[in-house]
């Protein structure tokens, strides 16, 4: 366990919602037709995060899984430069975005997409610039690593009105919420033929320098990103590939690997899994302990309705790993207030703010590691 003070993570985010409906779940088979030679989605490299040496492996891994994702119940607010003028979409293009939210959406996802105007009330800020590829953080990454208003945490760098347009803004949100490349998955048993794989990405339309096909491409992501042990080659985090540059799976030596159009169903598994939908939190009331008896990566869910204003604290007992979010709720929309992230350390998880009388409160907290299941508590006070 960790001895010094940790750096604590930040555990942000929120505000209001834009209800519509266009749900689509794709189930159609892998094309095999199709050029795979398109331009494709470029991660920016951001930096892996230091746990102790000494750390329970198990644990260390927990907190890899969850640490790039969102509490669920986050509202995430996204914004649309409009200058510098490079980095402004054409309406059609700002409006593909929101489509694809509202897909991401209309899974039944407990997380909540408002698009504001304002870049510092965003956490996900979008050009359009073509000179500079697709790509985005990953999860809390863009509050980890690009807190700065100014700067974009996504950006298109192709028409988003075709088919693969379409593909590439669901691409780019869903590493926004949290998700890697499929592709890397360590469980893909994919042994590339790297010499061709750097020839071919190195060239035209991509043109990528060496250590960014390694990064995107050959590196093998860390076995506790991955959730479950399947590899989904019709996900919509994964590439699409051409012939002769995988050597195993055999299947796709010769064939282009192409997935499937839309979220495939194990996609639509795995948010819905991190994600649910929350139904109507039970009380939090002040001096009662709450037991924290959930599973790594499940969340408790609370409202806190005080009867008189005051400052108030709330904290976990016990030696477990959690991220805490507290939001006040406004017009039925979680707005972020403060967050409290203890994963690696041996701090508690601790928020201490002030509670007006009349207001509604929610506070979530999402388990990464307990040292003993169930033995823990959560107190307001
Ligand atoms: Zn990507």
């Amino acid at each position: 366990m960790a001895s010094k003070k940790p750096r604590k993570k930040k555990a942000k985010t929120s505000r209001k919602a834009s209800p519509r409906k266009t749900a689509s779940k794709k189930t159609a088979p892998r094309k095999t037709g199709e050029s795979a030679e398109v331009k494709i989605c470029a991660l920016p490299p951001s930096p892996e995060r230091d746990l102790a040496p000494t750390m329970d492996p198990f644990r260390a891994s927990l907190i890899r899984f969850m640490d790039k994702k969102w509490v669920n119940g986050t509202a995430l607010s996204y914004y649309f430069f409009r200058k510098p003028a490079a980095w402004r979409g054409a309406d059609n293009q700002e409006q593909a975005v929101r489509d694809a939210f509202q897909e991401w959406k209309d899974l039944g996802l407990g997380l909540v997409f408002n698009e504001v105007d304002a870049p510092e009330e965003a956490e996900i800020r979008i050009g359009f610039d073509h000179r500079d590829g697709s790509w985005s953080y990953v999860g809390r990454d863009a509050i980890d690593h690009a807190s700065d208003p100014r700067k974009r945490t996504m950006n298109f760098g192709w028409d988003l009105t075709t088919p693969y347009g379409r593909d590439t803004a669901l691409h780019e949100i869903g590493h926004a919420l949290g998700f890697p490349h499929e592709h890397q998955n360590p469980n893909a048993g994919i042994v590339w033929d790297e010499a061709a794989v750097i020839a071919n990405f190195s060239g035209p339309p991509n043109n990528w320098p060496e250590d960014q096909i390694r990064h995107n491409i050959l590196r093998k992501i860390d076995p506790s990103l991955v959730e479950g042990s399947e590899w989904d080659p019709d996900s919509i985090m994964h590439y699409r590939f051409g012939p002769g540059l995988i050597t195993l799976p055999a299947i796709y030596k010769t064939p282009s690997l192409i997935p499937a159009p839309g979220l495939s169903p194990i996609d639509i598994d795995r948010a819905v899994a991190f994600y649910p939908m929350i139904n109507r939190e039970p009380r939090l009331r002040p001096y009662e302990s709450q037991r924290i008896s959930i599973l790594p990566g499940e969340q408790l869910n609370f409202a806190i309705e005080p009867e008189r204003s005051r400052l108030c604290s709330m904290q976990t007992f016990g030696g477990m790993d959690t991220v805490m979010v507290l939001f006040e709720e406004v017009d039925g929309q979680p707005f972020y207030m403060d967050g409290d992230d203890d994963s690696g350390s041996d701090f508690n998880a601790k928020i201490t703010v002030r509670l007006r009388r009349g207001r509604r409160y929610i506070l979530r907290l999402r388990l990464y590691y307990a040292m003993q299941q169930g033995e823990g508590v959560l107190m307001l006070w």
